[in-house]
């Protein structure tokens, strides 16, 4: 029996059809959820040919049609907002109850922005360029609300009050010394701070602290935890298996290449002292052969000794040469190879060695410093003679500082509140503030983020740095 639809007793019934279906994510999508799910890490991929990071991540480069599938980097869960919207109205099928935020989210390191719900804050609050961190799910849904949003970053924006305007009416007046002093904080204080953490130094072993690396997979895994807390940049001795410190062009190259596998984003300045009784030849070759972002050029001839601090007792005996020609050639080197110099001050001599051999004009600017405090037969730290150092330096060159032992918190404290960078790690320190060993140089760089937000500075990603110390991307 058939139905008769020119019938009129003919009648339709309402229903639905629940129809489940499954689809594949897509070879790139796939791993990007999954990497999410199980590791709370954010993926993407990086073009080799034009350098662009593409979150969520994509197969082909848009810019040059290069197939760029294998070539994944993780990126940091802080990132920028560049445009948002308030969703005004509700729909079964979005994430959350109107009105809510959705804003697009250029996270550090990545160069294409992406979709997401930003919470915490209210609608008229949202700037361009704020910054925001993902915030990840309790529960999995293996969906991309596994970060379940972004809420604006700790590490909040320096509040840098704007003229007045009844100031700016009466801008022809002469500034008073003390009115261009505020002038200079608030500039020193708007800048981005950048952390650099020397992961090991020559000296520093294992049984000093165990979590010394001296492998280049420990040295890359340590450096990526360094990246992760938020340094911007390591800075590297390679070591042998043994510890001891190494010329070795293949194993420093090794080094070298594990950190940039692991994390491509993060800048590498590598040591051009290296170790003790090494000769100027083993120092700037490596350079030369690896040819890092950046490396330390170290300033003058001293003591560089190992003396008990207690007892005055000299356990090692050494003289750290930097002869003028040195300090000429290897400035050079660097130069001609791209490798920007950093200028190790141990103490004012330094600089003042450094601004003879400037006069030859090879430098280029911005010059970058780092002020070293506490080397047996250098100076130890006292804010004074910090100060004096940085008025000294020439016109607009960076400055960032390290300190060794018990100097290197105040120290960096010092340079955070005077517009500088900081230098942490086991190099320099194996403890943090509490008196504790360090779990590793990565520990001191949280410390490091906790100063920055005193003193009211924001952490700088490594393209940042890169901007702030006039360093090539490699
Ligand atoms: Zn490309």
């Amino acid at each position: 029996m058939s139905l008769d639809f020119d019938r009129k007793d003919c009648f339709v019934v309402d229903g639905k059809l629940a129809l489940p279906y499954t689809y594949f994510a897509g070879r790139m999508g796939s791993k990007f959820i999954t990497t999410l799910r199980d590791e709370k890490k954010i993926m993407g991929v990086k073009c080799p040919v034009c350098n662009k990071v593409y979150v969520p991540p994509r197969q082909t480069c848009e810019i040059d049609m290069t197939d760029i599938r294998e070539n994944w980097v993780e990126l940091r869960n802080t990132g920028e907002v560049t445009n948002f919207t308030v969703i005004r109205y509700d729909d079964k099928h979005l994430p959350r109850k109107a009105p809510f935020i959705l804003a697009l989210v250029k996270l550090d390191g990545a160069d294409s922005p992406f979709a997401h719900i930003l919470e915490g804050i209210v609608p008229e609050e949202v700037t361009l360029g704020m910054r925001v961190e993902a915030v990840f799910a309790k529960a999995t849904t293996s969906t991309i609300l596994d970060i379940d949003h972004f809420e604006p970053a700790r590490v909040s924006k320096v509040q840098v009050s704007e003229p007045a305007p009844r100031a700016q009416e009466h801008a022809a007046v002469p500034k008073s010394k003390e009115e261009l002093d505020q002038d200079e904080r608030r500039k020193a204080m708007s800048k981005k701070i950048i952390i650099t953490a020397a992961l090991a130094g020559a000296a520093t072993m294992k049984n000093q602290n165990p979590a010394v690396p001296y492998s280049p997979q420990e040295f890359a895994d340590d450096a990526y935890k360094c990246w992760k807390a938020g340094a911007a940049m390591v800075h590297v001795h390679a070591r042998e298996d043994s510890g001891m410190a190494t010329h070795d062009h293949g194993r420093i190259k090794d080094t070298h290449d594990a950190i940039r596998e692991k994390c491509p984003d993060l800048i590498v300045n590598m040591s051009s002292a290296v170790g003790m009784g090494k000769t100027a030849e083993q120092r700037i070759s490596q350079i030369i052969h690896v040819k890092p972002e950046m490396a330390s050029l170290n300033t003058n001839t001293m003591n560089f000794s190992l003396v008990d601090r207690k007892s005055g007792k000299v356990f090692i005996d050494f003289v750290f040469e930097n002869t003028f020609t040195m300090l000429q050639d290897f400035g050079k080197a660097m130069e001609e190879a791209g490798v920007k110099p950093e200028m190790e001050l141990y103490d004012m001599g330094g600089l003042d060695n450094w601004a003879l051999i400037a006069k030859q004009g090879f430098f280029t600017r911005p010059f970058n410093f780092n002020f070293v405090w506490g080397v047996a037969g250098g100076q130890a730290f006292r804010p004074d003679a910090f100060m004096t150092m940085k008025h000294a330096l020439p016109e607009g060159a960076n400055f960032t500082t390290c300190g060794v032992g018990t100097d290197q918190f105040p120290a960096i404290t010092m340079s955070s509140l005077a517009g500088g960078h900081m230098r942490v790690g086991l190099e320099d320190n194996i403890r943090i503030p509490t008196g504790e060993l360090a779990k590793g140089s990565y520990e001191q760089v949280e410390w490091a983020v906790k100063i920055a937000q005193i003193a009211g500075r924001e952490v700088a990603t490594p393209d940042e740095a890169r901007a702030i110390m006039g360093l090539r991307k490699r």
